[in-house]
Parts: structure tokens; sequence; C-alpha cells
């Protein structure tokens, strides 16, 4: 176990590499807002209960003034070609390669993942920065067959002007990258509200960006504003000047915020809740299945919105699978993350440890048994972290209320099936759709989890988890999860607006769908 001392001397090399202060600002307009008589909010460390930082937010003179700047910025960066905004955004994965290491443990810091995830959210900056250089040598439109003679039909992409991106605290900066990279490369410039649980991982990684931009004589893009209690993000959510929001957080804050930007019929890309499953067939690889629930069920302590909730298994499975996950579920070392021998690190906050706690009681009422966890565990050293015992619970109905809802913590569900038919509609009964998993080496088996009545889920798996997308895939989910795409494919689409482009080159008017309408020429009467 990692002492207090390790945490001390990681914390002071992290903030010395950063630049972090204990005072922050965490308002970015082009400059840091100074912190003078202004409000703040308090970080502290989920692993210990540590103070880290205070962080001054901006009221609502000061967001105002951040989203004026942010649209000069636009009207400056719309009109570099994108290939060379592209070169912008090479710069810019350099610098974070560069701060791979100390933004990875600052993450461990500030939300408790081990190191190796930390890591693992700083390289998909890196990764999508890649994507964006690539795309910026293709943000193609299509050109159409005219109907007309001497016609050309063709589309092309614009930038919408200031994007709006609000991000949850679990993953305190890849998906703000998936969204701000790919909108900056077509030439938007970005407003990002994090959330406060994450603020520093915002602050440095906002500081690093526009670093490289000044470096280059250019406007600042990436503008930030913290706020403590979803002011910010409220006040975004109504506001015209983001055409486009893009939300990741929970069902129930993403619905308020669909309300809000639908009644100024602004866009949104939301990235809600997901209520994951993995089924596992008698055709299975048990070796690969065992691993690929482990990984999904308790990686980031069960706190990834792909996070394995429920395991469908196969009743024939029982007897064999089971007692192993079981084995694992007892292993698996809980405690500091920063310690390499564990896996399992603390919850974000000390209600995420009641959510955790109450979700198994309930269970409990509903008729399911406990077979590995359910305890809240005080650690040695680190009495102020909120940790807990991951936790395997069968035998309760598959529709129970408490198996439908999205509990942030690691707490897996397994549910028994007897034939593929009931394992599907068990798997889609959830009212959350974003990721799937099938263990099988049974073509018939994975092609009809494939098909329209298999898995109803934006991300579906074959023979690895629910967790651990690519950034080169569109990332999002259906039906409570929001129906949002961002990252890779042509989720790009989403940040651009379309124009269709039609040109006459001849010297008549041909109508389409072969109109007339005759004007007299000669002037008539
Ligand atoms: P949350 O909904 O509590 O907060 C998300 C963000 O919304 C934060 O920045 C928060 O400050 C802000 N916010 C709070 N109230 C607001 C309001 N009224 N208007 C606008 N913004 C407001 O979520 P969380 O606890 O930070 O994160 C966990 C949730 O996020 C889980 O449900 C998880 O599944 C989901 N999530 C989804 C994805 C995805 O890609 N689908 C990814 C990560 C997390």
């Amino acid at each position: 176990m990692s002492s207090g001392s390790d945490f001390k001397s990681v914390k002071e090399r992290v903030f010395g590499e950063l630049g972090l202060y204990r005072q922050l600002s965490g308002l970015y307009d082009g400059q840091w807002l100074a912190g003078e008589g202004r409000r703040h909010v308090s970080a502290y460390s989920p692993i210990n209960g540590e103070w880290l930082a205070d962080v001054a937010v901006g009221d609502e003179e000061d967001y105002d003034r951040m989203m004026e700047r942010a649209w000069l910025a636009f009207g400056e960066w719309s009109k570099v070609p994108a290939p060379k905004r592209g070169e912008v955004i090479r710069a810019i994965g350099d610098r974070l390669r560069a701060y791979l290491d100390s933004l990875g443990l600052l993450i461990s810091l500030e939300v408790g993942k081990t190191p190796v995830e930390g890591k693992g959210e700083v390289q998909e900056m890196i990764d999508i920065g890649d994507f964006a250089v690539g795309l910026s040598r293709q943000l193609y439109g299509s050109t159409m067959a005219s109907e007309r003679p001497d016609h050309r039909l063709y589309e092309q992409w614009h930038p919408l002007g200031a994007v709006g991106v609000i991000t949850a605290f679990n993953f305190p900066c890849a998906p703000w990258s998936w969204n701000a990279l790919i909108a900056a490369v077509i030439g938007n410039v970005v407003v990002w509200k994090p959330s406060p649980d994450a603020a520093l991982t915002a602050i440095a990684t906002t500081n690093i960006v526009n670093e490289v931009l000044d470096e280059e004589g250019l406007p600042p893009l990436f503008f930030l504003a913290v706020d403590g209690a979803g002011e910010i993000g409220r006040r975004m959510s109504e506001d015209p000047r983001l055409p486009l929001l893009s939300f990741t957080g929970s069902v129930q804050t993403g619905k308020e915020v669909a309300a809000k930007a639908a009644a100024r019929l602004g866009r949104t890309v939301l990235e809600l809740g997901g209520n994951n499953a993995a089924i596992v067939t008698p055709d299975a690889d048990l070796d690969i299945a065992l691993k690929g629930v482990a990984f999904g069920a308790l990686a980031t302590a069960g706190q990834r919105c792909t996070t394995t909730r429920r395991l469908i298994l196969h009743e024939s499975l029982y007897d064999s699978f089971l007692p192993r996950l079981v084995d694992v579920y007892k292993e698996a070392r809980v405690g500091d993350p920063l310690d390499p021998g564990v896996l399992v690190g603390p919850l974000i906050r000390r209600d995420a440890v009641g959510s955790y706690c109450s979700a198994i009681d309930r269970a409990i009422g509903e008729g399911a048994r406990v077979l590995a966890g359910n305890s809240v565990l005080t650690l040695d050293g680190l009495e102020g972290g909120n940790y807990v015992q991951p936790t395997l619970m069968e035998g309760m109905r598959a529709d129970s209320q408490v198996i439908c809802e999205e509990t942030f913590a690691p707490i897996l569900y397994v549910v028994g099936y007897r034939d593929l038919d009931e394992a599907f509609a068990i798997h889609n009964r959830v009212p959350q759709g974003l990721s799937s998993a099938i263990f099988s080496n049974n073509l018939r088996e994975v092609e009809a989890f494939l098909s329209v009545v298999g898995s109803d889920c934006g991300l579906a798996n074959v023979n690895t988890g629910t967790a651990g997308a690519e950034i080169g895939g569109a990332f999002g989910g259906e039906k409570e999860t929001g129906g949002g795409r961002e990252s890779g494919s042509d989720a790009w689409k989403a940040y651009a607006r379309r124009q269709t482009v039609t040109i006459n080159y001849g010297r008549d008017l041909p109508l389409s769908q072969g109109l007339t309408f005759d004007v007299d020429q000669d002037g008539g009467g």
C-alpha cells in the first residue's frame, strides 16, 4: 500500500510539472480570471480526502465576456484553412504527449483512477488528436448529379461557431478532446464546463492546449468555465450563442439539458448513462469471458459509462463460470490507486458510497443474494477515502427496478438465461442502450446478437467486454443514453453545418421538377 508520503510527493511533482497551485483560476477567456474576491470551489482527492486546491469560479459577467471572446476567436480561426488547423492540432497532440505521465497522474489524484487508466485517458486525447489531423484533409462533401443541364449540385460543411462541451467527473478530459479537437479542426471554438469533481484536470489541459496556440500566435480556441453546482451548465443549456451543446453525464441531468437546449432549438450531442450487459454463452471461451467481464465490471471502480453492470449467463455455466468470477471478486485488490498492485480505487464521493449501499440493500429486498463484496472499507492511512468492496449478486428478477437503473459503483448483477431469445429480451429490457457484449465462438449466436433482434445498443462487442472503446469508431448509445455520437467515424458531422450548393453555369434558367414559370421579357402591357 502506498503511504501518505507517496501521495504527497506525487502531488508535489504533478502540481509542479503542470504549473498548478493551491489557488487556481477556473475561468479561461483568453486569460485566466484573477482569483481575488471570487467565489471558490474546493477540490479534494477521493483517495484520502485530502484537500488539493481551491478554484475561483467566474460570475455571469465573466461568462458573457468569455462568450464574446469565443465568438471573436471564431471569426479568425474559421478562416484558417483546415489542413493548417490540422497542423495546430498536431502540435497540441505532441504537447499532450509530453504531459502524458503528469496529466495521467493528476487524473489519479483527482478522481481516483489507477495511473494506467489515467494515462490511458490522456492517450485517448492524443489518439483523437491524430484522428483530427487526418480529418483536416478529409472534410469531404458529396457531389450529386443535377437533373438540370449546366448545373452543379454539391454539399459543403461549415463550422457552427462556439461549441459547448459539458463533461462528467469519471472521464475528466478524454470526452472533452473527442468533442473539442474534432470541433476545432472543423473551424469551431470550444467552451468547456467540466465536472467540479475534475476541475484540476480541466484547468491543466486547458493550460497545455492554449500554451501551444499562444506559441503559434493564434487566438485562444479552448475556453473554460468551472462551476460549483451546475450553474454555468444551466446557463450554457439556455444560451443561443452555443448552437451545439455536447453533454456527457447522467440521464437525469441530460434530460434537463436536452429540454432547455430544445426550447431554443439548439442542437445537442447527448452521451448519458449506460446499463451495460455481457452475455456469456455455453460456446464461449471462458478464460476470455472471465477477463472481459472482470475488466468491464471492476475497472474504474465501476464508474465508467460502459461498465458491465449485468452478466447474462447461460444456466449451464453457473457451476463452472460463477465460482471463478467469485474468486476474481474476492482477490481484486481495493485501495490506493497509486499502489501498483491495486485494481480498484475509490468512488468519487461519499454520496456514491451511499448509492452503492442502498442499491445492494434494494437488490436484497428484491430477492438477490450476495456472492461477493457488500462492504464499505476503511483502509489504513486512507480513512478519508471512499472505498467499497466490488459486489457480485444473483437471484433477482431481470426486470426488478434496481437492475434497470445505473448505480455508479462496482455492483454486478448475474441473471440466468435458457435460450438466446430470452437472453436478448433480458439484455434489451433496461431503458439505457450504451454498450453490450457477447462471449461466444458460435457464429450463429454472434450474428444473432449483431442482428436487429439482438443488442439494441450503440456499441456491440464480440469476445471483448463492454468497456474500453477505441477512438476510431463513433461512440454513443441509444434510448435513454441519448442517441449522441462523438469521437471517430463520421461523428465530426455533428460539429458542422451542411450546406447544399446549386450552381447554374448555363445561359438559361431551367427549373427543377421540369416546372415552367414564364416571365414576359418584353415588358408586356
Ligand atoms: P452528472 O449528470 O451529475 O454531471 C455531469 C455534468 O453536468 C457535470 O459537469 C455537472 O456539473 C453538470 N451539471 C449538473 N447539473 C447541471 C444542470 N442542471 N445543467 C447543466 N449541467 C449540469 O454526471 P456525473 O456524476 O458527473 O457523471 C456520471 C454520469 O455520466 C453517469 O451517468 C455516466 O454513465 C455518465 N457518463 C456518460 C458517458 C457517455 O459517453 N455516455 C461518459 C461518461 C459518463
